[in-house]
């Protein structure tokens, strides 16, 4: 089976956050969805292994910000590739607490919805969290970020987490690609790296030394050249 079909199916990309007493985290998603609007309810899942999982299990509600095309790459790096167990996400971005308590990450979010669970389903390495929406606002305009956008235009990667990978096969690319072992991204020196002020045509050895994996921040001593 050609898993890369399923990638032709079509999703968003937000940060789940959710609480477990006083602490706070959030994560990347692209599996969120509505089920009903009578009344209003959603659907998101999440991985077991994720500390989110563990704070929406113990507190029934989780927020949904909706994160708008021009997300620096970083940021979804951010809360995609880091774990809340070593860092908190949190510090160095702009959120409130919501109206669930849970808290709001407002960075780059177009609108945001809030909801308490109502039930869950055991679909092995994930659990979907089924909310009923006990919140929205809209925050600004702006065009949503799609999977496939993040994909193509930003060249961004899925962790091993997410229940949409899809374990990549080493290809034979242009000899001046680098991977990055931690998170799988590769620099394209064709592309550069805008939202870090690379422009295009700059090759990995030009790179600053300074300069990290857009993603997950990884330095240039974690990158391999792609063979
Ligand atoms: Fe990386």
């Amino acid at each position: 089976m050609d898993l890369k079909a399923l990638y032709r199916i079509s999703y968003g990309l937000y940060v789940i956050s959710s609480r477990k007493k006083g602490k706070l985290n959030g994560q990347i998603a692209n599996t969120l969805f509505q089920l009903t609007s009578e009344p209003p309810t959603v659907a998101v899942s999440i991985n077991k292994e994720n500390l989110t999982h563990q704070f929406i299990d113990e507190s029934r509600v989780f927020a949904a910000s909706i994160l708008s095309e021009n997300t620096p790459l970083k940021f979804i790096g951010h809360f995609g590739f880091k774990s809340g167990r070593e860092i908190d996400k949190l510090i160095a971005v702009n959120y409130k607490i919501g109206k669930t308590k849970a808290p709001v990450i407002l960075d780059n979010t177009l609108a945001y919805l809030e909801a308490e669970v109502i039930k869950k389903i055991d679909v092995g390495t994930h659990t979907i969290f089924i909310g009923k929406v006990v919140e929205v606002e809209n925050i600004k305009e702006g065009i949503p970020m799609t999977y496939a956008y993040y994909h193509e235009v930003k060249q961004g990667k899925a962790p091993k987490t997410a229940p949409t990978y899809i374990k990549e096969e080493p290809k034979k690319r242009g000899r001046d690609k680098y991977r990055c072992t931690v998170c799988g991204y590769v620099y394209d020196p064709e592309k550069g790296d805008p939202d870090s002020g690379i422009k295009p045509g700059t090759s990995f050895e030009e790179l600053p030394d300074d300069w990290i994996c857009p993603i997950c921040g990884a330095g240039k001593e974690e990158f391999e050249k792609e063979t």
